[in-house]
């Protein structure tokens, strides 16, 4: 009831929006009338002034007022342009095409919508390319640069060259994004009005020229002002899932997966033999007619491994699938069930929850991979370890530091094997190969289970990518670790203003809310819509329901009526093609390899007598015209063999037929066996209804309850995957933070004219902090001014010895004074001696080195503080909290240790290394011998509390003359600043 109310508050909340467009709509008509008796070069010149004016105003909102003004003209413009085409004879992507399009109302409408900002909902065939265009021409004129984002690289070229026609008739300048282009070509379609593109493209192009140009030059885009999104609950819902990341091999690895995979290979072995007992048993049980005990085994069962095939056939039986559902009930109801569940997992070698995506081992498990040690695979206590340390008398500071230190090592590497394990584990139990992943070319390809594409160059995280490789036996990778990365919602927050547009985003309004602060409105189809959607047909079994589907299929081409059947995963449409094969029916499988070979076979679905088999999502954003004759037969038939696990796809796949006002229909073909109905569906509901009905072998049942049913389902696998998204955007947010203030510094140092200022900065700010650490004795604490002038002398040339120095004269504040200005004048005698042009390029590259390097250490070390928080979860700590805290601390330390970086880097590099050396002949000789006062080590570069607490080995330094140049890749750019490579510039030479 409350619902209801809701939706006619929304729904009219919504027609009230639309409605007050209608204005617009008769405005930009009546000026389009106007128009139609100019010349068309009067389009190009209204474009040439509109740009000219907008181009002087500076401030946002002036600028989105004018924007708001110009609107009605400009659609007109773009409407009346749009009509000069019509009858153009063009080329898209190789296919000859005629432009046959003038925006509709509605069209105009989406469009209006588009340029506020929001998310424009407008089914499958209302043209939203075109709609686009309206938004895009009127907000090009700004000469910011418009981004149009597509689902795939075909879309972005055929929509750049399709729509191309009217930006180019009207003097703006459009460019395409694709995979395979050089920078400098990226670039110059980045200066564009108007450029097409994916949204991994443009997030990579961003991290790109964020993480790792080393000079403007090198970046490709200009900024983030306006971007509209195709598909965009495909792209900011389904792709969001994983973020973008730009990785290479990790310094270190230290996966043991190799190590562990033949014992856990044994141990799934063992568990196989326990489960098919275990079949055996409720098989028993059940011909005894003990129904409740062959519930309990089959849930054990279940957990132990849920894709037994016994137990999927004992569960094809409703009321055997009842008794189940009832002993799982049981388990989870109150305590004393949970503990009863625990026990019950206790008997197996391992848990798998399929639902949660989990395997755990047990006690069971534990003992029988390592019988000598049960807690080889056990976290030790830390808190209680450290506190006996703390309380161990025999122990010095010093000791008991170092004892700490052991443990916690200790822990870090049981936490190691521990992973490992679990990680092959899932490997094993939860990941199918050919459903989740294929197997090619000694590698293991993730396919997104969504669209059935794979996926070439993403892996898993966590370990999980090489856990699998080791499954398979292929090359286990070395670990990646992530060179920058961002998530999809971070790089889409980044324009200033983000519109949308999909036939399907209204079940997402509250996420498009909440995170990209999206709002959404439908707009009404231009004809009305005469789609059927009929009731689900539910089964008992996949078999069954595949034969009906097979059925249906058949009689439908035998009238010559074209089907259309969305599977749910590349296995079930080859399947599904076998069995249509066996009855002789002609048909096409997609299988989704190259998009524009997808996009022809989909735009042909529609022609009387085809049969198309292909995965939920493949050739999205096609066409399916009908061919001749179909509407009479009732237009394209769309058959689902499977409910998706999310109602918009459903929503997508239904939308594939019934385009502007063709006739068409829907059906969806479920069974209790489908993954979506044994994790979430199978409630005692469910069970009751079909066994009321008295469901037989072969039956099936279709009730609007039933969809109800379903659909209860999917609303909690999606508010679950929703969490599970918001959970990603949490912890991204705050790497969010820190991307951007060292992203913000990067750019300052690429944008700076003089970065001798900003080395300037690094030594005034380093420096007096570095003292004071030495000078200001704490409590219990000595000064160590020796400390002090070791530390300056393995940094800086500059030969200070205590007599010389005579620190003991001055008080700490003059003595920062004076040593920070020694070192700057240092730094100016050593930087007149350098070629002034390549100096800047050095004292650049020096800054970006020591922020790039560090940076990805960072990274590195994030990825293992937000494993490591989980860990702490048990420990009744809120994992994000905890994440935050350490990161927090983590990037004050980076910030110094860069710095730090910075300075030790100085003296190192050098454009003019004769000169160098003179300079450094000419500097007091003491810096090249040991210093006997001191012991010749090197502090830890970083002030923080802890690091100063940590025992430090003592290492000797290297002389700074030993390496001129910091490290570079023959393929980096050069030091120098030239713009050439490292081995075709400088390096060439060495
Ligand atoms: P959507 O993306 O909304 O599913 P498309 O942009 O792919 O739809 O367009 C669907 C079809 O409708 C295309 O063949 C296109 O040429 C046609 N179309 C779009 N707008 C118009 C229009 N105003 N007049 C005639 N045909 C149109
Ligand atoms: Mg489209």
């Amino acid at each position: 009831m409350f619902n209801w109310i809701l939706k006619k508050i929304i729904g009219s909340k919504n027609q009230r929006e639309v409605r007050r467009l209608q204005p617009s709509v008769r405005r930009i008509n009546e000026i389009e009338a106007g128009l139609n008796e100019l010349p068309d070069e009067a389009m190009r010149a209204k474009t040439l002034e509109w740009k000219d004016r907008l181009a002087k105003i500076e401030d946002p909102a002036a600028l989105a007022a004018a924007l708001n003004e110009i609107l009605p003209e400009a659609f007109a413009v773009v409407k009346n342009s749009a009509r000069r085409l019509c009858g153009r004879q063009m080329t898209v992507c190789d296919q000859p095409l005629a432009w046959n399009m003038v925006p509709f109302d509605v069209q105009l409408v989406g469009g209006m919508i588009l340029h506020r900002g929001r998310i424009a909902e407008m089914a499958t065939g209302e043209g939203k390319t075109l709609v686009a265009t309206l938004p895009v021409y009127l907000n090009a004129l700004t000469g910011r640069g418009v981004h149009v984002v597509t689902v795939n690289d075909y879309l972005a070229k055929r929509d750049a060259e399709w729509m191309g026609q009217l930006y180019t008739f009207l003097g703006l300048t459009v460019g395409v994004i694709q995979n395979d282009q050089p920078p400098e070509y990226r670039r110059a379609q980045y200066q564009c009005d108007i450029t097409y593109g994916t949204n991994s493209e443009f997030g990579f192009d961003y991290l790109r020229d964020n993480g790792m140009a080393t000079s403007r030059e090198q970046q490709v885009q200009r900024g983030h002002y306006f971007a509209i999104v195709d598909e965009v609950d495909s792209i900011l819902i389904d792709e969001a899932r994983t973020p973008l990341i730009i990785s290479g091999p990790a310094t270190i690895s230290t996966h043991q997966y190799d190590k562990f995979k033949p014992l856990v290979e044994q141990l799934i072995r063992k568990q196989a033999i326990l489960c098919n007992q275990l079949a055996s048993e409720a098989k028993e049980a059940l011909e005894a007619g003990r129904r409740d005990e062959a519930g309990r085994t089959m849930f054990k069962l279940k957990l132990g491994q849920p894709r037994n095939k016994p137990l999927l056939r004992l569960m094809e039986d409703p009321e055997v699938r009842r008794a189940m559902d009832k002993a799982e009930l049981e388990f989870y109801k109150d305590t004393d069930g949970k503990a009863a569940l625990v026990a019950l997992k206790e008997e197996l070698y391992f848990s798998v929850e399929e639902r949660q995506h989990d395997a755990d081992l047990t006690e069971m498990g534990r003992s029988y991979l390592n019988p000598d040690d049960p807690n080889a695979f056990v976290l030790p206590d830390l808190l209680t370890e450290f506190a006996d340390i703390e309380n161990d008398p025999a122990l010095d500071v010093a000791g008991k530091t170092a004892a700490k230190a052991a443990r916690q090592q200790h822990c870090d590497n049981q936490a190691e094997r521990i992973h490992n394990i679990t990680q092959l584990l899932k490997a094993y139990c939860l990941y199918e190969k050919d459903v989740e992943y294929v197997v090619e070319e000694n590698k293991v390809m993730i396919v997104d289970t969504f669209t059935g594409r794979k996926m070439p160059g993403r892996r898993w995280s966590d370990g999980l990518h090489q856990a699998v490789e080791a499954k398979e036996g292929v090359q286990i990778d070395r670990e990646t670790q992530t060179l920058a990365t961002i998530t999809i919602q971070n790089y889409f927050r980044l324009y200033e203003k983000l519109g949308g547009m999909t036939g399907t985003a209204e079940t997402e309004a509250n996420e498009f809310h909440d995170i990209y602060r999206l709002a959404l409105n439908v707009v009404p189809t231009n004809q009305a819509v005469r789609r059927v959607d009929e009731n689900d047909r539910i089964f008992k079994t996949r078999r069954e329901k595949y034969s009906a589907a097979i059925e249906a299929i058949k009689l439908a081409h035998g009238k010559g009526q074209p089907v259309l059947v969305g599977t749910a995963s590349v296995e079930a449409s080859e399947l599904l093609g076998r069995m249509l094969k066996l009855q002789k029916i002609p048909h096409t499988v997609l299988n989704a390899k190259y998009h524009m070979q997808e996009a022809e076979i989909v735009a042909r679905a529609g022609l009387k007598g085809s049969v198309t088999i292909s995965t939920n999502m493949a050739g999205r954003g096609t066409d399916i015209k009908l061919g001749e004759g179909v509407s009479e037969l009732g237009g394209l038939f769309v058959i689902a063999t499977e409910r998706h696990e999310s109602r918009r796809i459903d929503r997508q796949l239904r939308g594939r037929c019934a385009r502007q006002g063709d006739p068409g229909m829907s059906r969806f073909y479920v069974s209790f066996e489908d993954d979506l109905m044994r994790n979430f569906g199978a409630s005692d509901r469910m069970t009751k209804i079909m066994e009321t009905f008295g469901l037989k072998e072969g039956e099936e049942l279709e009730h609007p309850w039933l969809n109800k049913s379903v659909e209860t389902a999917q609303k909690r696998v999606e508010q679950r995957n929703y969490l599970m998204r918001r959970r990603t955007l949490e912890f991204d947010d705050v790497m969010n933070q820190q991307r951007e203030v060292v992203y913000g510094y990067r750019n300052e140092v690429m944008d700076s004219e003089n970065p001798r200022t900003l080395i300037q900065e690094v030594i005034a700010e380093v420096i007096p902090k570095k003292v004071a650490s030495f000078l200001e004795a704490g409590e219990g604490e000595e000064p160590d001014p020796d400390g002090l002038l070791q530390w300056i002398n393995s940094t800086f040339p500059l030969g200070l010895t205590r007599e010389k120095a005579a620190l003991d004269t001055r008080s700490v504040d003059e003595n920062s004074e004076y040593l920070t200005k020694t070192i700057r004048d240092a730094y100016e005698q050593k930087a007149a001696l350098e070629n002034p042009d390549a100096l800047r390029g050095l004292e650049r590259y020096i800054i970006l080195n020591a922020v790039d390097r560090l940076w990805q250490e960072h990274l590195y070390a994030m990825d293992g503080l937000r494993d490591a928080v989980y860990l702490r979860a048990f420990g009744q700590k809120d994992p994000l909290v905890e994440y935050k805290n350490d990161a927090y601390a983590m990037f004050v330390d980076l910030m110094d240790t860069i710095k730090a970086e910075v300075l030790n880097n100085l003296f190192r590099s050098t454009t003019n290394l004769q000169a160098f050396e003179q300079l450094l002949a000419s500097l007091p000789q003491s810096l090249l011998r040991t210093d006997p006062l001191a012991a010749p080590t090197r502090q830890a570069a970083a002030s923080s509390p802890t690091e100063m607490n940590e025992p430090e080995s003592p290492k000797v330094f290297e002389l700074p003359i030993k390496r001129e140049m910091p490290k570079v890749g023959r393929n980096d750019p050069c030091p120098c600043g030239s713009g050439k490579k490292y081995k075709s510039c400088c390096g060439r030479t060495a």
